[in-house]
Formats: C-alpha cells, structure tokens, sequence
C-alpha cells in the first residue's frame, strides 16, 4: 500500500473547498457525475478509432445510494485510470499562482472549481472520506483503491475489481446528510443530470404490486440522453418542440413560438428558445431560459450571456465555449459571450421574420403575446430594433394588424397636419373611449389599439425614429385640434359671451377630487361632434405614466396634479341653447357690472399709458394707489359677475347635465355624481 501527500498546494484548498464553498455544495453530484460521463465517452470515441477492442457492453452510470452505510456512490464503466494515472489527474493538482488565486476568489466556488478543474474535489464539500476504486480499460491493468479523508493525505493500494471503469464512492459527512434521502437526490439528479448524453441509472424502476411498490429488475434512468436541441431541426416536428418545452416545464402552457440555434463557426452552440405564452408574472420568475454546457447543466442564470429582453424566452442553450465557471463581469466583457449574443440576437429576429412571412395569419393571431418581447427588445437593443421593423405589428382598435410601413402608407395623406406632421391616433382603452373612437373614424382616421404594458415608450420611440410623426390618444383633445388642418371652424359668438360660458361650465365642474383640476375652454367644434369632451394633454399624461413606472426623476410628474379640458362645443345646439338662457336671465345683473368694469379697465389703461417711460421714482404715490385700487375693483367686479354665472350655473341643470354626459363617456363619473345625474336624467324627462 501507498500514502503520500497530495500535491502541494492542496493544503490550501481543502478547507476553501470545505468552508468557503459551502453555498454551492450540490454541484458535487454534477461534477463525479459529469467525470463518470466523459469516462464513457472517452471510451465509447476509444473503440469507434479502434484503439479499444474489447466489449463496450452495456455503457451506463450508475448512482446508488446506500443510506444505513451513509454512501453514495458514483459508477460507470468508462475507461478507468491506472494506478499512475490516479496519482498524475488524482493527487498532483499542481498549479502556479495558487494561493492568491485562492484568496482573490475564496467567496466563489464556481470559480475556483472551473479555474484548477477540481471538480473531483469538489466531492469533499460533502464527504468525510472518498473513495475511488478503479480499474483501466488498458490490458492487463490492475485494479487500484484510492482513499483519502480530506486531509492532504492519501492512500492507494490494489484492489478487487473484476469490470473496467471507475467506482466513486463519498462518505457522506453528518452535516450533509440531506443527501442521503433518496428524494434530494433525485432532485439533484433531475437538476444537473436530466440531458446527460449517457444513461444514467438511479436505482430500479418500482411497481405497485400486491398493494405495494415494489422494485422491478428494470433500471431507473433519469435522464433523456439525446434531448429535442441536439438533434438536427430536419429530424425534429412541431410537436416535438412543443413536447420537449414541456418537459423542461411541465406546468406552462403551450409556448407561441420556438427557434432551434445550431451554430458551429466560430463558436459553438446549440439550444432551442421558446417565446412563452405568460399568463401572469409569476411564470416569469419561475420558468427560465436554462444553460448547459454539453447537456451537463449549469445554470439557469442566463444575464450576460443572452441579451436582457431575450432573458424572458424559455428553453436551452448548450455551449461548451461560454466560460461557465467563471463571475458574471467576467462573463460579460468575454468576446465569445458578446458575439454569442449578438447571435442569438439575430437568430430570434430571423425566425419572427420568417414565420411573419411565411404564414403571417398566425403571426397575428399569437401577436398580442409575442408583442411585450418584441417591445421590450426594440427598446432596449437598436439592432433588433431595425430588424424587428419588419415584422413589428400595429393593431388598430378594429382587431386589424399593419406593419410599420403598411400603416404608415394608410395614415399619411389623411393624417397629416398642416405642419406636415403625421399623426397616429389611439386609444388605450377601446370602451371608455368609444365616443373619442367614434369622432376619429367618422372623419376617416386609423385609431390604434395601444394599451400594452410597454407601449407608451414604445411611442416615444417610434416618435423618434419615424420622420415627422406624433402619436395623439384620442381623448388627449377635440379631433380638429389633435390633427390640425387649416379648415377650422370658426367660433361665431363675442369675446364676452364665450368668456362668460366658460365661467358658466367652471361652476359646475366636480369639485370632489383634489387632484384633478379643470380648465375649461369654448370652441367651435362640428355641429355632429359632442356638446362637451373632456380630454387630456398627452404629452402629461405620457409623463405620468412613465413617471407611475419609472419613479425616480419622473416623480416629479407623478406629483403633479391632473389638469383635465372641458371643450364646450360652441356649435351644438344644447350648448346654443344655454348660451341664450344665459342671455335671458344673466342680462339685467351683468350688465351694470359690465358697465362698471368697462370704466375700470379704462381707467386701469390710463393709468398704465401714464407708467410708460417713467422709472419708478418718477410716477406720482397717488397714481400707484390709484393703480392699485382700480385693480382691487375689478377683481371685486369680476368676482361679483362669476356669482352670477354660478347662480343661473347651478338652477340650470343643462349645464350639469353635459358635464356629466362627458364624464360618463370617459367612464369617470362614479358613486354620489352618478346617482346625482340619474335623479337629474329622470327630472329632466
Ligand atoms: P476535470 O474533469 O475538470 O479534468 P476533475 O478533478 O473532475 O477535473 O478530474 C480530474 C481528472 O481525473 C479527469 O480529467 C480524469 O482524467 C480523471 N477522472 C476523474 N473521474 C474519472 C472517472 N470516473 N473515470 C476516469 N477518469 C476520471
């Protein structure tokens, strides 16, 4: 028998391994498992170029788990190792630099396994002791019996082994012995070893019989040793796509898409992505775009290594050429890494474009699912951006679907300004906003449906790259004003008159919601147009908006309080009507007042005129109290007639009536004011 000392440095690894590596101590299994599978592998390539001439047999891993003898015990009848071989891959894990290294990354395991290869050590992580019992395939090799408790001593003597290949078996320590049930290990085997390309068996397959279940001679294996991404897209149906995606996720629903990656120049990668049918957030959180590294498991951590908007696809890339064991800055500044993004970048915006134009009804038909990715990357990534313009739709609010250069083709004439501005109208809600819908479409506009999570950037965005172009929401002013054309109608009543209408409806705006103010205007809308809209500015509304997603800066905008319009139409004829009612009964009052305050803002001008020129010195004390004074009357005054106004406001009940009418069509008037406007309906009739 043999003992000695494992290579030098290793005194400095085994407590690192131990304490240090601790967060990430199931990758053990992964790591004897993943040894056990490349010593197949070596043998089955051994015997395919005839440098291995005896029986392959029956090629598999075995994992057995011996509960009462705390083992588990990793087998596979691989090529085995000599025992000059134990002692050269084994025992000397001689590296330079090693200490510092150890210390630079002491907090992170998966760097330092990947960085010296230990991935057998990392068996010490959960064991008291580890074995290896192995034999070679080489002719005539004996069977050698590794041993070693994790100080850096070991022995190696002959042993019993009548089969070639390689037995690992770990000593379970008390703290881990969590791996000693059979579920947790099943469940590590279902995490790490689901896709291994050699049979892995985990025990026997079990069968209820005479009321109990019971061990069949048949292996259990747990893996699929040649998944849906490995195989040639040729080989491969729809249906096979859709039921590998279940088999990584067996609870989502049926993905919208697939797109199979097989790359071989100049790296490698193959995989197949899914865009996911989501139904809520949590399927976001759950259900990840997993990454293996030759159908070994690694992570299901992809940031860096996909694009972002792509970390919400579902699926599987398999690379050996990402540098997996190594930290995420490190990861992201790797050439490989960038170009593999850029590629698969381009990969997921050539297959949209395909389906988009090979059958392009069920394009649309999965469009509203597919269309918060494709959103979300032409926002964040200006190369898909200009890919997606090709297969990027807009829906109007008739259900139609155009792309980018379609619709423009429909709006452009009809929808351009006077300025030459093209306006896209929409609406983000198509039954609150019917009556803005309505007026749109009766004056031959496209309105779009945009009510998408991501769709007010993506307005932005587009109002960026697109020449000369706004988007409007319909209700964000009357039709006339939100596309401009130089036939306006004109309004036919006297300044004085539209300002008193104007005080008239302010009296009876709501007043119960202190963060919505209004300001009311009097124009001249169509005869065929409503008698009063209420609308809202867009480009505060689109602040606000942000500013409810984005905080931060934008809270500012959030703080603000909401400015409503009331557009009195001056041309309808209910609105006519309380123009000459006020007329009638507001005469014989306001016109002292007018009287008065026509003197007043004469005397103000004067006053004024006599300023002019003079620096302040040289204007007389009583023209400044008089200035001041004249100025407090006419307040006095005006105030005096808005009394008025809101007198004849208030018995007038067209005036509510109208309000209400364009609160209720954009589905704000609520509770009190809703019970309020059907007693009035009623009275009224
Ligand atoms: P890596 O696998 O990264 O080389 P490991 O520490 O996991 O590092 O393994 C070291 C070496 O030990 C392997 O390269 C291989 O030569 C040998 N080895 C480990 N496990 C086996 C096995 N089951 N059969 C044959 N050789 C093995």
């Amino acid at each position: 028998m043999a003992s000695g000392k494992i290579g030098v440095s290793t005194k400095d690894l085994f407590p690192i391994i131990k304490k240090f590596l601790y967060s990430d101590h199931d990758i053990f299994l992964r790591e004897i498992v993943s040894n056990a599978v490349d010593a197949t592998q070596k043998l089955k390539v051994l015997a395919s170029n005839g440098e291995f001439k005896g029986e392959l047999g029956d090629v598999k891993v075995r994992v057995t788990l011996d509960k009462e003898g705390k083992t588990i015990t990793v087998s596979d009848n691989g090529i085995g190792m000599t025992a000059e071989e134990v002692e050269k891959y084994i025992n000397q894990i001689a590296f330079s630099g090693a200490e510092e290294f150890l210390e630079k990354h002491k907090n992170d395991a998966a760097t330092i396994i990947g960085h010296f290869g230990l991935g057998f050590y990392s068996a010490f992580m959960v064991s008291d002791r580890v074995e290896i019992v192995t034999k070679s395939y080489k002719e005539g090799a004996k069977a050698v019996r590794w041993s070693c408790t994790g100080e850096p001593e070991y022995t190696l003597e002959e042993a019993e082994k009548a089969e070639r290949g390689t037995d690992i078996i770990m000593h379970i320590s008390d703290e881990e012995k969590e791996f000693l049930e059979k579920n947790r290990l099943q469940e590590l085997l279902n995490k790490y070893c689901k896709f291994l390309p050699v049979e892995i068996a985990f025990g026997k397959k079990t069968e209820w019989k005479d009321g109990k279940e019971q061990e069949t001679s048949e292996d259990n294996i747990i893996n699929d040793t040649t998944p849906a991404w490995v195989k040639k897209p040729a080989d491969l149906k729809e249906e096979d796509y859709v039921k590998f995606y279940h088999q990584l996720y067996p609870m989502a629903e049926d993905p919208l898409f697939y797109i199979h990656l097989n790359v071989d120049y100049p790296f490698t990668l193959t995989g197949i992505l899914y865009f996911p049918k989501i139904k809520n957030n949590i399927d976001i959180n759950r259900n990840k775009i997993q990454l293996y590294c030759n159908q070994v498991f690694v992570t299901d951590t992809v940031e860096g290594i996909v694009p972002d908007f792509l970390t919400l696809l579902h699926g599987v890339i398999d690379s050996p050429d990402i540098p997996l064991n190594v930290s995420r800055s490190y990861l992201q500044s790797d050439g490989n890494v960038k170009k593999i993004s850029s590629h698969i970048t381009k990969k997921v915006a050539d297959r949209l474009e395909e389906i988009f134009k090979n059958d392009r009804a069920t394009f649309e038909k999965k469009w509203d699912d597919l269309k918060i990715f494709i959103e979300y990357g032409m926002l964040t990534d200006d190369k898909f951006f200009d890919r997606a313009q090709k297969f990027a739709l807009l829906k109007d609010v008739d259900g139609k679907y155009f792309t980018f250069e379609e619709y423009k083709t429909l709006v452009k004439e009809n929808q351009t300004d006077k300025d030459g501005t093209m306006v896209c109208l929409y609406a983000h809600d198509k039954a609150s906003q019917f009556s803005f819908i309505d007026s749109a479409q009766k004056k031959g506009y496209n309105v779009l449906l945009l009510d998408g999570q991501l769709d007010t950037p993506f307005m932005n965005q587009l109002e960026q790259k697109w020449e000369k172009t706004r988007f409007a929401r319909v209700d964000a002013d009357t039709i006339d004003k939100l596309i401009v054309k130089n036939d306006a109608p004109e309004l036919k009543i006297s300044t004085a008159e539209k300002s008193n209408l104007e005080e008239v409806f302010r009296a009876e705006t709501p007043k119960d919601d202190a963060k919505v103010n209004y300001t009311v205007s009097v124009e001249a809308l169509g005869e065929n147009e409503l008698p009063v809209i209420i609308t809202q500015n867009e480009w505060m509304r689109r602040m606000k908006e942000m500013s409810a997603v984005q905080g931060g800066a934008m809270s500012f905008y959030g703080e603000l309080p909401n400015t409503l319009n009331l557009v009195v139409n001056a041309n309808h004829p209910l609105v006519e009507r309380v123009l000459a009612e006020m007329g009638t009964k507001t005469a014989s009052e306001l016109a002292p007042i007018a009287d008065e305050m026509e003197k007043k803002e004469a005397r103000k001008a004067e006053l004024n005129k006599a300023k002019e020129g003079k620096k302040d010195e040289e204007i007389p004390q009583a023209d400044i109290d008089e200035l001041q004074s004249v100025e407090k009357q006419i307040g006095e005054l005006r105030d005096k007639r808005n009394n008025v106004l809101a007198n004849f406001a208030k018995d007038e009940k067209l005036v509510s009536q109208l309000i209400d009418l364009a609160l209720l069509s954009n589905n704000m008037l609520k509770g009190e004011s809703l019970t309020n406007f059907i007693k009035r309906s009623i009275s009224l009739m």
